[in-house]
């Protein structure tokens, strides 16, 4: 089954917290399709977008993280800046990638006590789909 939710972003570079979304879709259809161990695929269907896991507790963390790519990626000096500006996010999506495949077991996700399922908005702001696949 493939479920799929939208997430508004509101800045250029933001990282969203997607985990209760994403928990309330695998409860939903592990019980419905009686799944009990699997696996979850999260993906976000955009090429200035991303998916990753991080830590869900300290808000820094994300703004490190953020700060981290801005270093890594500057803005302005990239040859597909000419066609629509968003040289560096196209960039960024690629290094993160589109998709996390997370463990299910007894028709929960299997996360630590830290980690969190986060949507990377590299060119915001934006309407993002993400995708969830169980099975
Ligand atoms: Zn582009």
């Amino acid at each position: 089954m493939v479920e799929e939710f939208i997430v508004r972003t509101q800045r250029k570079n933001e990282i969203v917290n997607i985990t209760d979304q994403v928990k309330q879709i695998v409860e939903k259809v592990c019980k419905k399709e009686k799944i009990k161990d699997g696996i979850c695929l999260v993906y976000t269907p955009h090429a200035t977008a991303a998916i990753t896991i991080n830590e869900n507790w300290d808000p820094s963390v994300c703004d490190d993280f953020l700060t981290a790519m801005s270093n890594l990626i500057p803005e302005e000096k990239w040859k597909h800046d000419r066609v629509d500006g968003n040289g560096a996010a196209h960039i960024k999506s690629a290094i993160i990638g589109p998709e996390k495949a997370i463990p299910i077991k007894d028709g929960k996700l299997v996360l630590g006590t830290w980690q969190g399922i986060m949507l990377c908005e590299f060119d915001g702001p934006r309407e993002r789909r993400v995708i969830v696949v169980c099975k």
